[in-house]
Parts: C-alpha cells; structure tokens; sequence
C-alpha cells in the first residue's frame, strides 16, 4: 500500500505575493511529504502584482532558507492544475484554509479538479492561527496605504512589494 508519507504532491496558488501564511503551509506540509512542489498559477486571464518570474523568485529564495527542507520544488503552471499533477505524477492537491469563508470557495474547486480528474485528490491545511487572517489581496491593500506588513510577509517579500506599491506600473 502506498501511504502518505512517499506521496508527491502539490500546493498550488497564486502567491501575489507569497505570505507568511503560505510558507507556513510549506513549511509544515514538507515535513509531511516526501515531494512537495509548489505551483505558481499563471493565468492569462487574470492581473497579477508580481510576474510569475518575480513570484517564483520570491518564494524559491524563501525556501532555500528553511532549515533541513530539501524536498521542496516550485514551479510555474499556465494550464490546469490537474493536468500538471498528472504530468509530475502528483495524486493530491494541497489548499491551505483559513476562515469558514475559505471553505466554501476551497470546496467547489476541489470538487471542479475531482470532476476534471477523479484520480486526483484534493487535501486542506488549516492554517496555523497566527496566519488566520493573512491574505495576499489584504496585505498588498495594506501595503499600498503604508500599513506595517513586517509580521505578514518575509522581509525580502516586504522589500519587493513595498517598492511594487511605490511604482505599480513597473
Ligand atoms: P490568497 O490570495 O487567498 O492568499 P493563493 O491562491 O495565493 O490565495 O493561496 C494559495 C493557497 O494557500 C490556497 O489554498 C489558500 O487558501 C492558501 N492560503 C493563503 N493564505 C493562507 C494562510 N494565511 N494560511 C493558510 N493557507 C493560506
């Protein structure tokens, strides 16, 4: 039987930018897996802060921080998810929830990717209760007004994304 502890799986999102939220999840989730890939959706179609370049860069700098985490791989996905997990041989999709208010949202989608692809499952993460009220559209909205993003975001994340605000057509 395989059991979870040999499975590769993948923790997709948009990560504009990445969070203190997230790299929690990771985090804790590579002490999990044996493979952990993180996925940074690319789509056409919707208007991102940071370029899939910049966002890949922030969080493999991030990563390659961790102390003893050596299994952690990112990646950019411009199509659908599950085609992705089918290509690296991913069974399970991991999402980090948050408030009830995430579940609902977190819920049709893994029920989207089930109808997409039954082979594929979809695990959540609660997240841990410091990062509870941390979200990307929140934290670049706080970052905009000049708010303190020191607790929410890695320093290097706050660098960027404070120069970002400054200049948001750059
Ligand atoms: P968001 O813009 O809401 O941060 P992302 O698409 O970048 O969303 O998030 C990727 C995944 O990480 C999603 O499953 C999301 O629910 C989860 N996530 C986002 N913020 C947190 C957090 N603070 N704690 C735990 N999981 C989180």
């Amino acid at each position: 039987m395989t059991t979870l502890s040999v499975m590769k799986v993948i923790y997709p999102g948009s990560f504009d930018p990445p969070t203190n939220g997230h790299f929690d999840i990771i985090n804790r989730a590579a002490a999990i897996f044996e493979q952990l890939e993180v996925v940074i959706a690319d789509n056409p179609r919707k208007k991102y802060l940071f370029s899939a370049d910049e966002r890949f860069e922030m969080i493999t700098t991030m990563v390659r921080e961790f102390p003893n985490v050596h299994n952690v791989q990112v990646t950019i996905c411009r199509g659908l998810i599950v085609d992705f997990a089918e290509k690296i041989g991913a069974k399970v999709i991991l999402r980090g929830v948050r408030a009830l208010s995430d579940f609902d949202y977190e819920f049709e989608l893994s029920m989207m990717n089930r109808a997409l692809d039954p082979k594929i499952e979809t695990l959540f993460m609660p997240t841990d209760q410091k990062y509870f009220v941390l979200r990307s559209s929140g934290i670049k909205e706080v970052a905009t007004f000049g708010g303190d993003i020191s607790e929410m975001v890695p320093p290097g994340v706050e660098k960027k994304l404070l120069a970002r605000v400054k200049q948001p057509d750059k």
